[in-house]
């Protein structure tokens, strides 16, 4: 059998069998990323010698009998948004170009702990903003399967790298949309854990009250095992929680008996791709004939996320993004006048013009006499947003929807539109904006080729039920 192309499953009893060595594992995606990146670009960075050392020591490890750890021997990407002690961690902006982090965020260490060979850095909207990875500071990623089209983003180099067989697992941060969007738009599998499941230490902060790290895999059984691997309590991250962390990989087959799936009339509304929408409707049928019922639920604050979302992660990012002022982190401009021209200078060139939107608008709504109107209001806003989910979850036990309201676009179509790219997180942002978990499967293809994903929802901390529906689906399309 092939090593590229095969479940992490099959990969991990390749290795387990002594079939195929680390070594061999890692030159066979090494390989692949040669032949596919050139054209993808979903690495800012590899290093092919540093990733077989990193096999050779798991071979070693292996051969001694000592204990492995749960990913042995397997690639994981890592965007580039998360720190690796001694390496780049550039966050795809000029700002960062040069900043080496003195330490590992948390997720990397758990990645070397499980004896994961760390592939290299996947390619990001700057600073995360974006939906297409075309904010990127050095390079746009493109859609594995046609490059005219955008991977999405902003973990479009995780989906992207995923989708094109480079790396069997990968790492993403979603803060809007940002793994299940560009799961959706390169077919793989991508869950945004619920707030506070997965550590954010270490990941570069963005908006800090929406970001969470999740994981990507070709399928439902890989995205599972890699989020028992990052989940857990950490006290560097206080918002993490304590709590124990279900071995999901265990229960993952069991179909879940009597499952309730909700679906909302607004997430059919107006502007919404006809095969995104039978995509979804057609993934409800496979359910209903396993024996799920589909029930009519209302969340009638969700047309207002777009607009919630725009104020409060702006808000956090002008605050979060004050500390790239020349003197910390990074970057410098080289000529000014004096100190508050080398912050202006310094801000102005490092950053692209995505980011200094963001921090304009953030600035904007967080000033006296506007921080009432907007940011206030936009956080009551929030709060009603996650009452519609907690009285739809009273009846339900998972909520199915589209992903994006369209398959992946053009590269270059949506990039000078910023509203237009803002649309596309209208499926994806409530849920971040309530903190419960989301996961994007694959469902289908559109009849450009491009596939289309399947997004379901669940009340926090309820992974191991989102990754078991998820599972019910996926099995049923083998
Ligand atoms: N597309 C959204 C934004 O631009 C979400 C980004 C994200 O989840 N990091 O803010």
């Amino acid at each position: 059998m092939s090593i590229v192309g095969s479940t992490t499953e099959e990969l991990l009893g390749q290795l387990a069998s002594g079939d195929v060595s680390c070594v061999e594992l890692t030159s066979a995606y090494l390989d692949q990323i040669a032949a596919r990146d050139p054209e993808v670009q979903a690495f800012l960075r590899y290093d092919r010698d540093d990733a077989l050392r990193q096999a050779e020591r798991i071979d070693a490890k292996r051969q001694s009998g000592q204990p492995l750890g749960k990913l042995a021997g397997l690639p994981v990407a890592v965007k580039d948004n998360m720190c690796t002690k001694g390496q780049p961690t550039t966050c795809a902006s000029r700002m960062l170009e040069d900043f080496v982090p003195p330490y590992d965020a948390h997720v990397v260490t758990r990645l070397k702990e499980a004896d994961a060979v760390l592939m290299g850095r996947a390619n990001l909207d700057e600073f995360a903003m974006g939906s297409s990875t075309e904010n990127s500071a050095f390079q746009v990623t493109r859609n594995p399967h046609n490059a005219e089209f955008a991977p999405g983003g902003s973990s479009g180099g995780s989906a992207a790298a995923v989708g094109a067989g480079m790396t069997p697992l990968a790492l993403g941060s979603d803060t809007g949309g940002s793994i299940r969007q560009p799961a959706s738009f390169c077919g793989v599998v991508g869950m945004k854990p619920t707030y506070g499941r997965v550590s954010r230490y270490g990941l570069v902060a963005f908006a800090s009250s929406l970001d969470q790290i999740g994981p990507l895999a070709g399928d439902v059984t890989g995205t599972a095992r890699l989020l028992e691997v990052i989940a857990g309590h950490d006290a560097r991250d206080s918002t993490c929680v304590d709590l124990p962390v279900p071995e999901y990989t265990q229960s993952l087959n069991e179909p879940l008996s009597g499952l309730t799936i909700g679906i909302a009339a607004e997430h059919f509304a107006e502007g919404l791709d006809p095969e995104v929408e039978s995509t979804v409707r057609s993934a409800l049928d496979v359910y209903t004939s396993l024996g799920a019922t589909v029930k009519e639920i209302s969340l009638p604050h969700s047309r207002y996320a777009v607009a919630t979302y725009y104020v409060v992660a702006p808000c956090e990012a002008s605050s979060n993004l004050a500390r790239y002022d020349g003197v910390h982190y990074g970057f410098r401009a080289e000529s000014f006048e004096n100190m508050i021209d080398m912050y202006a200078t310094t801000r102005g060139e490092g950053f692209g013009d995505e980011v200094k939107r963001r921090i304009m608008v953030g600035t904007y709504a967080l000033s006296a006499g506007y921080y009432d109107a907007y940011y206030l209001k936009a956080l009551k806003v929030r709060r009603l947003i996650r009452e519609d989910f907690d009285r739809a979850f009273a009846d339900v036990d998972v909520i199915a929807s589209p992903v994006t309201p369209t398959p992946a676009f053009k590269i270059g179509s949506l990039v000078d539109d910023p509203l237009a790219m803002y649309l596309q997180d209208l499926y994806t942002l409530s849920a971040n904006l309530a903190g419960i978990p989301g996961i994007s499967i694959p469902a289908g293809t559109s009849s450009g080729g491009l596939p289309i994903g399947l997004q379901l929802l669940a009340p926090a901390f309820e992974e191991e039920r989102l990754l078991r529906a998820a599972r019910m689906f996926e099995q049923e399309s083998e």
